[in-house]
């Protein structure tokens, strides 16, 4: 037997009910707030993801999948998709300078060789929101809440922990005091910091080896070097998060990878702990990837959370009707009627197999089915069908033309 490759799972049953729900969830809010859905490819230029996440990320360093295609060019399957959406954004120009912020959202896999565990795996799903051509607090609010919003939606309760990276001004200043700081331990440090010391001494803050170590803990802190404008926006902020009934904290050890970011950045954590997603505002990946100066921010969620993390009962699907019929004559008739209803937009089904009255009968239970129509080839010549309804627990015949009305006054 060939299993599934490590790290990966098949969706299917309850799980499969819950993935569904949840997309569906996210496109109906996405079309509330005029976000437009945006595909992109799941292998993108290797180049892309490295110029993007950065070469010095634990993403990028060692949890991607590059490959080589038969013409010798580097790709690399996607850890994340908003290099990809700003790629996109770039090549097909859409960011024409309009009066609102320009969103697009997706929905889709991702790919991270990390050791599997529970809520880890090495392709899970992420749906995303990243917005452009915003240049207030509101768009970070707005999509702050959203985030927030769709995990209260689903019955997941988190708390929004928030930290600010500042201009480039605090990051400079940021980075000598982390110089200085670390210096004298440099030697304590694991080997990928002792490389990021030099070349990106803020990357260093990612660090998950050392994340836990005393010379972590007295670590400073980037809001002690806020400048003032960074300062008062981060109270902005702050202010406008407690007008939108958003519950968050103050987390100063949340950096997201700092050279991407400006400003806020954020992640949704479950009472547990478990981060459900984050993200921020990344003002220069535009202009960094080839594009003009446009401001933007975002988040992802990770749909495998979700699902961990979610008491909602997806309601059992209640099916319209089953149609049972045994002869030739009479499976044939069901086959026009299944058709037919289904253009008119019931969920109706029938057995494609040679399964007796009385399987038939158990499975139309199974399915939950409210009516059940029961074709036999004496009505049938009479041009009438017989249905049951199996919640009133009553039956009748009618005649066949008067079916479609009779479902569409009684469902
Ligand atoms: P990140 O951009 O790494 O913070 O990822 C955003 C969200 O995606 C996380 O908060 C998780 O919910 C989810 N996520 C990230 N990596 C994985 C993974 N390997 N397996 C499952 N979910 C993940």
């Amino acid at each position: 037997m060939i299993l599934k490759p490590k790290g990966t799972y098949d969706v299917y049953g309850e799980d499969a009910k819950k993935y569904r729900f949840i997309e569906s969830l996210i496109n109906d809010y996405m079309s509330l707030m005029n976000a437009g859905f945006i595909r992109t490819p799941i292998f993108e230029a290797s180049e892309l993801i490295h110029r993007s996440v950065g070469d010095e990320s634990d993403i990028v360093s060692k949890e991607t999948y590059d490959f080589l295609d038969r013409k010798g060019r580097s790709l690399t399957l996607r850890p994340e998709a908003t290099a990809s959406v700003v790629r996109s954004l770039i090549e097909n120009k859409l960011y024409a300078n309009t009066a609102d912020a320009i969103k697009y959202y997706y929905f889709g896999t991702m790919y991270r060789y990390e050791r599997p565990q529970s809520g880890r795996n090495r392709e899970f799903t992420q749906f995303g929101l990243e917005v452009f051509n915003c240049n207030t607090i509101l768009s970070d609010v707005e999509v702050i809440s959203c985030g927030y919003d769709i995990l209260s939606a689903l019955g997941i309760e988190c708390t929004v922990y928030i930290n600010c990276l500042g201009d480039s001004e605090t990051r400079e200043r940021y980075t000598t005091a982390i110089k200085e700081y670390l210096a004298p331990h440099i030697d304590e440090l694991c080997d990928d910091c002792k490389a990021r010391f030099l070349k990106n001494p803020l990357r260093i803050l990612d660090c998950k080896v050392d994340a836990g170590s005393e010379i972590f803990k007295n670590m400073p802190v980037i809001t002690d070097y806020l400048t003032d404008e960074s300062k008062s926006k981060f109270e902005e902020l702050k202010n406008f998060l407690i007008h939108m009934d958003v519950d968050f904290e103050i987390d100063t050890s949340i950096v997201r990878g700092l050279d991407y970011y400006n400003d806020f950045v954020y992640e949704y954590k479950a009472s547990d702990g478990l981060a459900l997603g984050g993200g921020g505002r990344y003002d220069t990946l535009v202009s960094k990837l080839g594009g003009p100066s446009i401001n933007a921010c975002g988040f992802a969620l990770g749909i495998e959370r979700l699902m961990m993390n979610m008491n909602t009962n997806i309601d059992e699907d209640i099916f319209d009707a089953y149609i049972l019929a045994v002869s030739p004559e009479e499976k044939l008739q069901a086959l026009k009627l299944v058709n037919m209803l289904r253009l008119s937009g019931f969920k109706v089904s029938m057995s494609l197999n040679d399964a007796s009255l009385k399987s038939q009968f158990k499975y139309a239970d199974k399915l939950n089915s409210k009516f059940l129509i029961i074709l036999n080839d004496d009505d049938l010549k009479l041009g009438l069908i017989n249905i049951k309804d199996n919640i009133l627990k009553t039956e009748e015949k009618i005649d066949e033309y008067d079916i479609l009305e009779y479902f569409f006054e009684n469902l």
